[in-house]
C-alpha cells in the first residue's frame, strides 16, 4: 500500500500483455498522479517478446474465466474506439467456426519458396528433431465445454470461399460478430505500452528482475533488476508496490506461484489473395502419409487417418495466423529470445492449411515462431489475479490461451488492486493468487 506520504513506487514486472495493460490501466486509474507516483514497468528481453506477440488475437464472449470475460471484451471495444484500434492493433469483429474436412495429399513446397523473410523469423536457434511422443501434442485448450457448446450447424458460409471445397468442409458456427473479435497481440501489446508511457510510465526494455526485497515487517521494500543497457549491472529501485506479471517465468521471481509453460508454434502467411475474416478451428482428416521409393511416390495403404486441429485466424491487412497444438519437449529457456523454434514443427502446420486451402498454400510464409503459454497448476484453473498475502506483493499471471482477451479487464482490476486494495470492477474472488500460495 501508500508510503506514509501517500506516494506510490509502482514496479511491474514483464512487458507482455498483462504488464503493459496494467500499466495503461494503472495510468487511467482517478488516484494516479504523475507528480506523485512513480510507476517502473521492467522487461527482460523486448515488449511483447513471449506470447503476447505470437498469439492468435482471438477474443470471445464465451472464452473463460466468467468472472473477467465480459468486462474485457468490452474494454477492448473501448480501447479501439478511444485511440484507433482498428488502425493501431487491427482490433475488428469477426465470424468464428468450426470446419471439419478432410485434408488433401499435397506436394511439399521447396524450402526456399517457404522460408519467412529475413528478420521476420523467430525463435532463431534452428531446427530440433523431436520425438513424437505423449508429450507432443497437448491441447491449449481453447476449444472448451463451452465453446464447443456454441456450435450451430449453419452451412458453409458463401464468404468462407477459401477452404476448398473438394475437402468436403462442415461449418458449424461459434462466434458471430457480437460476440467475437480480434486484435493483433504484438501491436495491441505494444499500442498499451507506448500509451502508458505517454501518461508517465518509466518502460524499461533489457531489465531482467532477479530479487524481490521484503522490509522488516514484510511487505515489499524493492526490485533489483540486471540492466542490459549498462552491461548487466545490477540496479535497485524501491518500491511501494510490485505486479508480478511474468507470464510463464512468474516463478523465476516469485516460486511459490503455481504457475507452468506450454510451448506452441505458429506461422503467418500471407495468402496469395485477401481472404474473408473468419476464424477457424479445425479438424482435418488427413490422408494417408506418402512415402517415396525410386524418386517415386505413393501413398500406403491401410494406414489410419490422421487428424490435426490448426486454428486458422484471417487478419486484416492481407495476413494469416495459425498455430498447432503444444508440447512439453522443451523446457521453458531463461527468456523469449531463447525460445527454440522447431522448423518441422511450424512446416507441419503450413502442410496442415495449405491441405485445405490453395490460398494459404500458394501464399507466402512470413514467421515461424514459438512461445510459451502460462498455465495454472491448480484446480482452479487461471488466471490468478489479485493478492498475495504479502503487502504489496500483487499477481496477475497465468492467463493460459486467454491472456489477449482477457489482458485489458486484469489490467483494470490490477490498477484497483494497487490503488484501492480491492478488484471492484468485476467479482474475482476466483482468481484470487492466495487461493492457491
Ligand atoms: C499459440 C498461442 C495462441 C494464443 N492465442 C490466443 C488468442 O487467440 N486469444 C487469447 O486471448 N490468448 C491467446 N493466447 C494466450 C496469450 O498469448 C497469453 O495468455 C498471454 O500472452 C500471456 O501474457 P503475459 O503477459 O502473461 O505473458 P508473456 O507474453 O509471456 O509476457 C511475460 C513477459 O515477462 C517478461 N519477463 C519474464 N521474466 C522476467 C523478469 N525476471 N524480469 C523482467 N521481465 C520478465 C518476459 O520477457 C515477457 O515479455 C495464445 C497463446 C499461444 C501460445
Amino acid at each position: 500500500m501508500a508510503a506514509e506520504d501517500g506516494r506510490k513506487n509502482i514496479v511491474i514486472i514483464g512487458g507482455g500483455i498483462i504488464g503493459c495493460t496494467s500499466a495503461y490501466f494503472l495510468t487511467r486509474h482517478p488516484s494516479y498522479d504523475p507528480n506523485k507516483h512513480k510507476i517502473t514497468l521492467l522487461e527482460a528481453t523486448k515488449i511483447a517478446g513471449g506470447a503476447s506477440g505470437k498469439a492468435g488475437g482471438l477474443l470471445a464472449l464465451w472464452a473463460y474465466p466468467s468472472s473477467i470475460v465480459p468486462l474485457s471484451y468490452l474494454l477492448h471495444k473501448q480501447l479501439s474506439d478511444e485511440h484507433g484500434g482498428e488502425a493501431r492493433w487491427g482490433y475488428r469483429t469477426i465470424h468464428v467456426g468450426q470446419v471439419d474436412c478432410r485434408g488433401r495429399a499435397l506436394e511439399r513446397k521447396s524450402e526456399s519458396s517457404v522460408k519467412g523473410k529475413d528478420g521476420e523469423m523467430d525463435g532463431g536457434n534452428g531446427p530440433t528433431k523431436v520425438e513424437r511422443n505423449g508429450e507432443a501434442h497437448v491441447s491449449l485448450q481453447k476449444r472448451s465445454k463451452e465453446a464447443m457448446a456454441k456450435l450451430s450447424a449453419a452451412g458453409m458460409p458463401k464468404e468462407l470461399d477459401w477452404v476448398a471445397p473438394e475437402c468436403d468442409p462442415v461449418y458449424d458456427e461459434m462466434g458471430d460478430p457480437s460476440t467475437t473479435a480480434q486484435v493483433h497481440p504484438f501491436q495491441f501489446t505494444t499500442a498499451m505500452a507506448e500509451l502508458a508511457a505517454e501518461k508517465g510510465v518509466d518502460v524499461r526494455v533489457g531489465s531482467s528482475v532477479t530479487d524481490i526485497g521484503y522490509g522488516k515487517k514484510g511487505g515489499v521494500e524493492s526490485v533489483t533488476y540486471k540492466d542490459g543497457k549498462n552491461g548487466g549491472k545490477k540496479e535497485t529501485i524501491p518500491a511501494t508496490d510490485v505486479v508480478i506479471a511474468a507470464g510463464p517465468w512468474t516463478q523465476s521471481v516469485y516460486p511459490p506461484a503455481p504457475i507452468a509453460a506450454l510451448r506452441a508454434h505458429s506461422v503467418t502467411i500471407r495468402p496469395s489473395r485477401p481472404v474473408s475474416a473468419f476464424a477457424l478451428f479445425t479438424h482435418i482428416k488427413l490422408p494417408p502419409k506418402e512415402k517415396k521409393t525410386n524418386g517415386s511416390k505413393f501413398f500406403s495403404r491401410g494406414q489410419s487417418e490422421e487428424i490435426v486441429n490448426p486454428e486458422i485466424y484471417a487478419r486484416p491487412h492481407n495476413e494469416v495466423y495459425a498455430c498447432g497444438e503444444g508440447d512439453r519437449l522443451v523446457p521453458l529457456p531463461a527468456s523469449t529470445n531463447l525460445v527454440e523454434c522447431d522448423e518441422s514443427r511450424c512446416q507441419d502446420i503450413v502442410d496442415h492449411v495449405s491441405a485445405i486451402s490453395d490460398e494459404l498454400r500458394d501464399g507466402e510464409v512470413t514467421a515461424r515462431q514459438a512461445c510459451y503459454l502460462p498455465n495454472v497448476n491448480a484446480e482452479s484453473g487461471g488466471p490468478l489475479v489479485g493478492p498475495t498475502g504479502t503487502k504489496g506483493l500483487w499477481i496477475a499471471a497465468g492467463h493460459t490461451c486467454w491472456g489477449i482477451q482477457n489482458g485489458p479487464a486484469t489490467g483494470k482490476l490490477i490498477s484497483e488492486f494497487v490503488f484501492e486494495g480491492e478488484g471492484r470492477s468485476a467479482k474475482c474472488r476466483g482468481l484470487d493468487p492466495r487461493n492457491v500460495l
